[in-house]
């Protein structure tokens, strides 16, 4: 789905963390917000740590390491810099790990967290006073994941699922707390997404018994995650807050 003639972000200014990675969900996103009209910067841990950076056709590319506050409030100035203010933000960076807990130790356990969920509010935190200035329907997405749901299980062991379900946690209360504040949060779970964090992972046994047992038969794709978040970022969502969208092709129904 390209932009168009239909520009549901026109004149928005957007913050994408974890969009370096080109077969990632957070590209897509980059991808898709740019041809809807929106200004992006995207923020990555693989972009040099250099000075501040103009905007090149709309985009910014930034230094920053989400599991870092500081590194995070220098990328969230350079940002606002750039942007000349912050309307959405997208919080998509995120590492997984399937480790089971019989052989988890306390400090993969701990750098889990400290990436997909305390990286969310780290993020999250150093966006918010420009978040709240804005006039243009200001709304956070997060990216939660079906993990959190089913209880892991996949490529996700216990601290994947246990982050995740950190992330929509944290994303209702953001919901609340924020709501009368003029700012929307909500959250994506998708589920199983053909991107380097899938793509191979399974073997090819399981790989075809996963989508036998998804009713649309197959994995999602980075573009259909990413129209998702696009509903959500844009105002076509702007009466829905604390809410999580499931793009899992019927894998996990409740
Ligand atoms: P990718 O690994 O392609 O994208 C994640 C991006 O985040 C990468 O560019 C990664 O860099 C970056 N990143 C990792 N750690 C940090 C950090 N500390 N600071 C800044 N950036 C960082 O994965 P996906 O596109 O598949 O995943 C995107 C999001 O969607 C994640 O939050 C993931 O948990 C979630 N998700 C994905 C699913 C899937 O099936 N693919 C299913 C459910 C949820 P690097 O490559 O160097 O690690």
């Amino acid at each position: 789905m390209t932009g168009g003639a239909l520009q549901l972000l026109a004149g928005k200014r957007a913050i994408v963390t974890g969009g370096a990675n080109p077969r990632g969900i957070g590209a897509a996103v980059v991808d898709l917000f740019l041809a809807h009209g929106a200004s992006v910067a995207v923020l990555d841990h693989a972009y040099p740590d250099g000075a501040a950076a103009p905007l090149i056709q709309g985009r910014v590319d930034l230094h920053c390491d989400v599991s870092r506050a500081a590194s995070c409030e220098t990328a969230l100035m350079r940002a606002k810099e750039a942007l000349g203010g912050i309307d959405i933000l997208v919080n998509n960076a995120g590492i997984v790990a399937a480790t089971r807990i019989w052989d988890l130790p306390e400090d993969e356990f701990r750098r889990m967290i400290e990436v997909n969920l305390t990286g969310t509010y780290n993020v999250t935190h150093a966006a918010l006073p420009a978040l709240l200035e804005s006039t243009r329907q200001p709304a956070i997405v997060n990216l939660g994941s079906t993990a959190a749901l089913r209880g892991g299980g996949l490529l996700g062991g216990s601290h994947y699922a246990a982050s995740k379900g950190g992330v929509i946690s944290f994303t209702k209360a953001l919901a609340r707390e924020l709501g009368p504040r003029g700012v929307r949060a909500n959250c994506v779970a998708p589920g199983i997404i053909e991107t380097d964090m899938t793509l191979g992972k399974f073997g090819e046994n399981w790989e075809q018994e996963l989508k036998q047992g998804i009713p649309l038969q197959r994995f999602g794709s980075p573009a259909e995650v990413a129209q998702a978040i696009l509903f959500l970022a844009s105002d076509l969502s702007s009466y829905s807050t604390g809410i999580v969208v499931d793009v899992n092709g019927g894998f996990h129904i409740h």
